[in-house]
């Protein structure tokens, strides 16, 4: 089974989809990364999707990647005494404070010291996904009196975002922490990292997880926008939160950001998804409406490793349809001669190892040459990310022994990734890259490609060898060195 795109698709699990037979058909139409979210579900509900994503895995005999997001430092209001909560309006004054009696027209705790200890008159609180804005007038300790600018719908435990404020929070929660060692005991491949602030919040997850989840910083707070290459360089990838990002910024500068996002993360060779509303309509409707395709296309077009389904396929009517809505839309715009042009003029031009110009000699002889794939052997997945940074018009294939491998790089463009045998031979390595080409259907007998490896084998980071080699055995046989 091989996919006809290079882009992937992350889908998130939900109440729409937590059994066998959607998960698998997710899978079938395109998902290659699932997304637990750990903000909602117990964690009987995550393992048992775990366990199923898994089931599917193995039944289908390809790898899948697994994310588990954490909730991070959320912010929430307390409760209200009515329970339909308030509607306010612009121009009222409005109290948030530490008193958890419930709340009322005029009030509301907001459960967090820590932010009454950070706010300053002028600093903006919004509620409710931004569709509330506050005004601080007056702050001490365990109150901020405010005015309201933007009026709404406010009600129980409705979220809050601080914009405008580096907040003195922990990465961190003790629900974070324990929800960071179920997700690495059960084995997740990934752990999304929300409202990250400084890389030092990076650094504090990493030491947690010690080697067993990759660390995905997801970027949804102007702090993190600005500090972005700092959290960049110790992160193993990226999201593109836009969600959280376009109420703590103004909606419009967005696209920006999510350019300069995306570019970044494929300069550092880390792949970057981009989350949120692609296709939101499609929680209702089975077409997504022209928007929603070009928003998909055009993070196609910039060179997004991944793109995300959230409620569309965790709580939506047409998970199936989202899932191929993304698929078509790929192969409509990798197939565009135009695409080709975009991805190839943004490539950067980055020649600092041996490993760096190895991949760019593959991608440029096997462009060149009309060769069917670059085979990429790799222990922990660096070559593959270089090869990938490369966006080159050949397939991907990574070959690694290790499952845990070939299961983070279901997340990096283009890699179509498999499991092989330990090499110790460079002949050996040869003839399972050539098998590989072929059982998935990516060259033929008559066919060449290209291979990079490091030997000795098994020893991370020795990339030093680049072969072109025929895909007919016979040939190998002949002409290889042991
Ligand atoms: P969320 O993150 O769905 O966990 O909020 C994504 C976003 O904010 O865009
Ligand atoms: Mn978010």
């Amino acid at each position: 089974m091989r996919r006809l795109r290079n882009v992937k698709i992350v889908a998130t699990l939900g109440p729409a989809s937590n059994d066998y037979t959607m998960i698998r058909a997710l899978f079938e139409a395109g998902a290659d990364v699932f997304r637990l979210n750990m903000s909602h579900g117990t964690h009987d509900d995550i393992r048992a999707r775990h366990v199923i994503i898994r089931q599917v895995e193995q039944d289908t005999g390809r790898p899948i990647a697994i994310l588990a997001d954490l909730q991070g430092p959320k912010l929430r209001v307390g409760s209200f005494a009515n329970p339909a909560g308030e509607e306010l309006v612009e121009g009222a004054a409005f109290r948030m404070d530490l008193d958890a009696t419930p709340g009322d027209i005029s009030r509301v705790q907001l459960p967090h010291p820590e932010i009454f200890a950070a706010l300053e008159p002028g600093s903006s609180l919004l509620v409710n996904d931004g569709k509330i804005r506050l005004r601080v007038e007056t702050c001490g300790k365990d109150f901020a009196n405010c005015t309201v600018t933007v009026g709404g719908a406010i009600s129980n435990r409705k979220g809050v975002n601080v914009p405008d404020v580096l907040l003195p929070l922990a990465a961190l929660s003790d629900k974070d922490r324990k929800d960071l060692e179920f997700a690495c005991e059960l084995g997740v491949d990934w752990l999304a990292l929300s409202f990250v602030q400084r890389p030092e919040d990076v650094i504090e997850a990493r030491d947690l997880a010690k080697g067993r989840a990759a660390i995905l910083s997801k970027i949804e707070k102007p702090a993190a926008v600005k500090a972005y290459d700092a959290i960049l360089a110790v992160s193993d990838g990226i999201m593109v939160a836009r969600g959280d990002l376009g109420v703590e910024l103004p909606v419009y500068s967005v696209p920006p950001i999510q350019k300069r996002l995306v570019r970044g993360a494929r300069a550092a060779a880390k792949p970057v998804i981009v989350a949120t509303q692609m296709l939101e309509s499609m929680i209702e409707s089975p077409m997504p409406t022209r928007a929603e395709v070009s928003d998909v296309a055009t993070a196609i077009y910039e060179g997004a490793d991944a793109i995300m389904l959230s409620a569309e396929s965790a709580a939506g009517r047409y998970p199936i349809e989202a899932v191929a809505t993304m698929n078509n839309v790929a192969i409509s715009v990798e197939s565009d001669p135009t695409y080709r042009q975009v991805i190839e003029s943004s490539r950067t031009v980055n020649r600092s190892t041996v490993a760096d110009a190895i991949v760019a000699a593959a991608r440029e002889i096997a462009e060149a040459a009309d060769i069917k794939a670059i085979c990429c052997f790799s222990q922990s997945g660096t070559t593959v990310s270089l090869v990938a940074r490369e966006r080159p018009r050949v397939p991907i294939l990574a070959l690694t022994p290790l499952m845990g491998t070939a299961r983070r790089m279901c997340l990096t463009w283009g890699a179509h990734c498999v499991i092989t045998e330990e090499q110790d031979r460079f002949k050996g390595a040869v003839i399972s890259a050539v098998r590989a080409a072929r059982d998935y259907g990516f060259a033929e007998e008559k066919d060449q490609i290209v291979l990079t490896a490091g030997v000795p084998f098994n020893v991370q980071g020795t990339t030093n060898i680049l072969r072109v080699a025929p895909c007919d055995e016979r040939l190998i046989y002949k002409a290889d060195p042991e």
